[in-house]
């Protein structure tokens, strides 16, 4: 009698073991498959798995299995070499395979539901509809646009090609089906013949050409692509892209969460034709998966999406684009937390492809690896085109009266600016009306009752708001102290700034980019082409503005409080600094148009300020990495912190000290260790927060303890009394 099979799974559930079961009651041995979902019993419940392994009984010798419920998948969603991808990262950043494994697969079948059909629905002319001409819908552009678009396509387009294509398809759609001209198809290939490669080309210049010919296509290679915005990276992601795809291949492009824009869809469309899967937030979770199965079958030959489509299976993957990887938004900070930037580089080397890592300010950690010679350094030293750098200059804003923030001279460059009849852009890192409210009598303050922190005001609704927690409360026209009516707010925010830019330029069309504005689904892209058509010429907002987005006509920025960022008690606060100068600045000076940065501050002489003003980011980094050096922070040295957070004051740093003792016992000394200490802000959301930061030189040695330590961690009692999480090269404390 042959062995009896046993199912090695992983069950998404906070622990750090896979979980053997017997194969469900009359399954063929056929459909044993590594990489399929299985559904099994788990505590009180049913969960969904899967399968790692199929081992025999002598591995297991003597315990009592349970039976799993039932095979989900016909085909493995996941072949051997993403399976141990995932093993990989859920070790190296101490998270449980299980979740690991979940969180790389779409919604629906995390949730164990029946893998959608890749079957696609594709709208077609009718012969009726074939006959018309575009000539003939003067009234109706939009059914016109829709028209031409359909007569270009011989197999029909899917709903998500015309939404990327077209900024309204339903209701044209609507009319045209309703007139006959229109129907919808269902195919069994997914491959629509949509029109491809409209766009041309640009003939390279010869730094990009360079670049592209730096690249190893047949082989891993990690690469920094550093270039000023406007320099031309993304000319060399789509001419790389191409040659990928020419070979039978396919690549994956990630972008930052704010950069998914549909220009930048439909930049990536018009060059590569139909093969483009997006995955992104918008999409409903039946067409994501859809789009996640057209990747994982070979069908979509470019995946472009956030953070978490590092994870999309590709069995042909043969490059792998980063964009503006010094972003923040690739490190997820909960849950699973991960780095999809530093996973990229390890899923490169895992799948011998190359890796290309694009930036306008690279991170000093990137910039590192390039300095060492462990990564290709490609640079692109100018603007693509003719378009000039903005000239940098500091206002020295001690001892000036500020009107909302604004100084009388960046007032004044403003108006000059509109004069000339082009755009200024004005950075604010704060949304909200004020930071501060205050009572002149007494000296109350407006404090969150669940954080340690002041809460913002709000004009139009006059509601005080928690930016760390979200609680809300109604602003009182009386202080809760000493009953006096008069309450003031200090400093300001994005609304503040508005309303004082209305007053001073009346006639002028302003707009506020923000959190606030941008919150309802497309509004963000229609400010954007307000902009784009000219219906502002003022443009005031957070980094939601800073980031990605092209506005030819701006010519003036103005940045008005930099200086959080000087003296943030992060030692990353520098850096981030700077980063976003760059990228605000990256803003202007488009086209021919040279533009001119404004940046108010009160410590015009620090040093790194005047560093970075004068000679650049690169010339910032290095020293930056100097200094990085000599205290022997990273990317010299590698940390992980420990985090623990409580609703009883005492309860996280009674489990860090354990925490501490047996971590100590563990490394040998070849740990350092750091606290453990209140978190910066120690109260959020009503509870306790602290921490234990460890350091080594070597990531070995953390790992290996890691290894150890997590496991013993669960065990501890105090460990009951908290919620605890380890981070692996933390980005923030
Ligand atoms: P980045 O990604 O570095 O911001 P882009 O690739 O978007 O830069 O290029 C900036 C602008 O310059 C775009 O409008 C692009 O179409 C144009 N451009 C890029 N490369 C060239 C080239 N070789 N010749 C002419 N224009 C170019
Ligand atoms: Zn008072
Ligand atoms: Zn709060």
């Amino acid at each position: 009698m042959p062995d009896q099979l046993i199912l090695r799974v992983a069950v998404p559930a906070p622990l750090y073991n896979s979980f053997d079961y017997l194969p469900p009651d009359g399954t063929l041995a056929e459909s044993l498959m590594p990489g399929v979902r299985v559904s099994v019993p788990f505590g009180r419940g049913d969960r969904c798995g899967i399968l790692l392994e199929l081992l025999t009984e002598g591995n297991i010798a003597g315990r009592r299995l349970k039976r799993a419920h039932a095979i989900l998948d016909q085909a493995p969603l996941f072949m051997k070499a993403d399976l141990e991808f995932l093993i990989w990262a859920g070790r190296y950043y101490q998270h449980p395979v299980g979740e690991v494994i979940a969180n790389a697969l779409p919604v629906r079948l995390r949730k164990g539901e029946p893998a959608a059909s890749v079957k696609t629905t594709r709208w077609h002319l009718t012969d009726l509809g074939l006959l018309q001409q575009a000539s003939s819908l003067k009234r109706a552009p939009k059914q016109a646009a829709l028209l031409a678009l359909l007569k270009e396509s011989t197999n029909g387009l899917t709903k998500e090609h015309l939404a990327h294509q077209l900024d309204t398809y339903r209701s044209p759609l609507l009319a045209m089906q309703q007139k006959g001209w229109v129907e919808v198809l269902e195919h069994d290939d997914p491959e629509s013949s949509a029109s491809r490669g409209q766009s041309a080309a640009y003939a390279l210049n010869s730094d990009q050409k360079s670049a592209v010919d730096a690249v190893d296509l047949g082989r891993f290679g990690a690469y920094l692509l550093d270039g000023v915005t406007g320099s031309g990276k993304t000319e060399v992601y789509l001419t790389l892209v191409n040659e990928v795809i020419s070979k039978g291949r396919q690549a994956l492009i990630l972008v930052p969460e704010i950069g998914l824009t549909p220009q930048l869809i439909r930049r990536f469309e018009a060059r590569l034709g139909q093969g483009v899967a997006v995955l992104h937030s918008g999409l409903g979770a039946l067409e994501r998966e859809q789009a996640w199965h057209l990747a994982r079958l070979g069908h979509a030959t470019v995946v472009l999406g956030t953070r978490s489509a590092l994870f999309t299976p590709l069995p042909r993957l043969g490059l792998i684009v980063v964009d503006e990887e010094h972003d923040l938004s690739y490190k997820q900070q909960d849950g699973f937390r991960y780095s999809a930037r530093d996973l990229a580089v390890i899923r490169g080397q895992r799948g011998d492809c190359p890796v290309i890592l694009g930036s306008a300010t690279p991170s000093l950690e990137t910039l590192h690896n390039a300095q060492s010679g462990r990564y290709g350094h490609l640079k692109l030293t100018s603007r693509a085109g003719e378009a000039k750098l903005a000239q940098m200059d500091l206002l020295d804003i001690r001892s000036v009266r500020l009107e909302a923030g604004l100084s009388p001279l960046l007032i004044e460059q403003i108006r000059g600016t509109l004069q000339a009849g082009n755009q200024a852009l004005l950075f604010i890192n704060r949304r909200g009306y004020a930071p501060i409210v205050t009572c002149h009598d007494c000296g109350w303050v407006a404090e969150c009752r669940r954080c340690d922190a002041r809460m913002t005001l709000h004009g139009s609704s006059n509601i005080l708001w928690c930016h760390h927690c979200g609680s809300q409360r109604r602003l009182d026209p009386h202080c809760p102290e000493c009953g006096a009516d008069d309450l003031r707010s200090l400093g300001q925010g994005t609304e503040r700034v508005e309303e004082v830019l209305s007053q001073l330029f009346p006639e002028i069309g302003i707009v506020r980019i923000d959190r606030d504005t941008t919150r309802r689904k497309g509004s963000l892209d229609k400010l954007l082409e307000g902009i784009r058509k000219g219906k502002y010429s003022i443009l005031l907002g957070t980094q939601m503005l800073a980031k990605g987005h092209h506005f030819p006509d701006v010519t003036l920025v103005g940045i008005l409080d930099v200086d959080q960022g000087l003296f943030g008690a992060d030692y990353r606060a520098a850096e981030r600094m700077a980063q976003q100068i760059v990228q605000v600045s990256g803003r202007a000076g488009r086209a021919e148009k040279p533009g001119r940065v404004l940046i108010q501050t009160r410590h015009p002489d620090h040093p790194m300020m005047q560093l970075l003003i004068r000679r650049g980011y690169d010339a910032f980094a290095s020293e930056a990495l100097a200094e990085r050096q000599s205290a022997a922070f990273p990317p010299f040295s590698y940390q992980v912190l420990l985090r623990a957070e409580a609703p009883q004051e005492s309860a996280p740093r009674v489990f860090l000290d354990e925490a501490h003792q047996q971590g100590v016992a563990l490394a040998n000394g070849r740990v350092e260790f750091w606290g453990p200490v209140p978190a910066p802000m120690e109260r959020r959301a009503g509870r306790y927060r602290a921490h234990l930061l460890l350091q080594a030189h070597q990531r070995s040695d953390l790992q290996r303890l890691l290894a150890q330590w997590v496991v013993s961690l669960a065990s501890l009692k105090s460990a009951r009394r908290v919620r605890w999480s380890v981070d692996v090269d933390p980005q923030e404390m």
